[in-house]
């Protein structure tokens, strides 16, 4: 982070109970920028005098085919999933400011939605220049709002990332969490990742996976031991269930894998989806925490694994963490029926696989062929999942998944939301306007 920035510094009094003991931690931040740093840091919310709170739901990497294979599988044909099933839709374009690339990842995506501002691919709220922006996470916090992350990736992935950190680098992961303790203090961090919090030879609760040479999955802070400094500035640290379930803190960090909480593989070659706690519960945790700050939240919840099954091209895995996905959605719609001042916006941050639902039968027509030159084509790597039945047909009907790639694509994905300030996400937009509309919920 830059010294030449505007800066100014704010106290803010976090009360954290914890066994008994009541302990008072000053907290001293800051971060300010043009145009984003002045005007809401009173403490108290926004200018309405009645606090407001954001559920912001990320299936990373889910298009429209991603929800609408969701639906078929969980629903049925006269079925809805929960995110559709809020009221007001809109769609989104996507496309990362990249010096090479068209098609966005999910730092340049994330960094859109968190400072409305578009970069380039691996950027985390850093404009093209590498200059850091101001975040909504940060700008919740500046604000006297709680934050919170829930994900199934890594804490510290691109995504979180985006809202509560900046970096050039969406890899430095370890540096990213530093920021997490030392500038914008989220209440609640629940994911994976613990290989980022700990240093070399420290295993923590996850030991690397035995005979996986592909991904180690080793320890590699370079910022020294985090999860012990997160329990001096008075966080509560759970890495398994049983911890979870028990946690009673206001200051929550909870690490449940080395590094996602799931293993992104292609089918049948140590796939694994079967996250220690789910989605849901970490959510409706997350929500119990955070709802007690009276001058509202922030709170991001990601399922990961619509983005990095579609990845490895595997249909069944992706539709598992479709129905992980929306039943962390259900817990945020209830809550919003019991706080109405609260917008809860789900929608995906690029599509991944270019996904499409098919009739079943004997022939792939996305063989070999088309218009680009081998060279630059390749190997035709994507191929048909399947057959998968409708729910509530009693197998009478099924469909097929062909993916025409094991990257994102360029599509435009759906928003879907209710609460205050979802009126304003109808009609097709630029990703960036979603910081707008959530920043003018929290802050005008
Ligand atoms: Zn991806």
């Amino acid at each position: 982070m830059t010294t030449t920035r505007t800066r100014r510094l704010r106290t803010v009094t976090v009360v954290a109970v914890a066994g008994g003991s009541l302990a008072l931690l000053p907290f001293s931040g800051a971060f300010a920028g043009p145009g984003h740093g002045s005007g809401y840091g009173n403490g108290h919310g926004n200018a309405h005098g009645q606090p407001r709170s954001v559920i912001f739901v990320n299936g990373d990497g889910m298009g429209a085919t991603h929800r609408e294979a969701g639906r078929l599988d969980q629903e049925g044909f006269d079925g809805q999933l929960a995110m559709d099933r809020l009221p007001i839709a809109g769609l989104q374009t996507t496309d990362a400011r990249d010096p090479e690339d068209t098609v966005t990842d999910s730092a340049a995506s994330a960094s859109a939605w968190a400072t409305g501002v578009k970069t380039y691919n691996g950027a985390i709220s850093v404009d093209v220049d590498g200059n850091p922006l101001p975040t909504l996470g940060q700008q919740a916090e500046e604000a006297g709002l709680a934050g919170g992350i829930v994900t199934t990736a890594q804490v510290t992935d691109a995504s979180p990332a985006a809202f509560f950190a900046n970096s050039t680098d969406r890899a430095a992961q370890d540096d990213i969490a530093r920021q997490y303790l030392e500038v914008s203090r989220p209440e609640v961090i629940l994911g994976g990742g613990e290989d980022w919090w700990l240093p070399a030879g420290d295993e923590g609760t996850y030991p690397p996976r035995a005979g996986d040479e592909e991904d180690p999955e080793v320890s590699r802070s370079t910022q020294g031991d985090l999860v012990a400094q997160a329990e001096g500035l008075g966080y509560e640290y759970v890495s398994t269930a049983e911890e979870f379930a028990a946690a009673d803190s206001d200051l929550l960090l909870g690490l449940f894998a080395n590094e996602e909480m799931f293993q992104q593989r292609p089918e049948g070659q140590g796939d694994e989806f079967d996250p220690v706690v789910s989605l849901a519960d970490m959510t409706t945790r997350a929500l119990e925490v955070l709802s007690q700050d009276e001058d509202g939240f922030f709170l991001l919840v990601e399922e990961e694994a619509v983005d990095e099954m579609s990845h490895n091209n595997n249909g069944t895995r992706m539709l598992e963490s479709m129905r992980s996905l929306d039943d962390a959605v259900e817990v945020a719609r209830a809550y919003v029926a019991e706080h109405p001042d609260t917008l809860l916006i789900v929608t995906g941050d690029h599509e991944c696989g270019g996904l499409t639902i098919e009739d079943v039968d004997a022939d792939d027509e996305s063989g070999p062929g088309g218009t680009l030159d081998p060279s630059i084509a390749g190997e035709t790597e994507s191929g048909e999942d399947g057959p998968f039945v409708v729910a509530g047909t009693g197998g009478a009907y099924d469909f097929a998944l062909d993916w025409t790639t094991t990257s994102h694509t360029g599509v435009p994905t759906v928003v879907t939301a209710e609460g205050p300030g979802s009126e304003d996400l109808t009609g097709y937009y630029p990703n960036t306007h979603l910081y707008d509309v959530v920043s003018s919920v929290l802050f005008d």
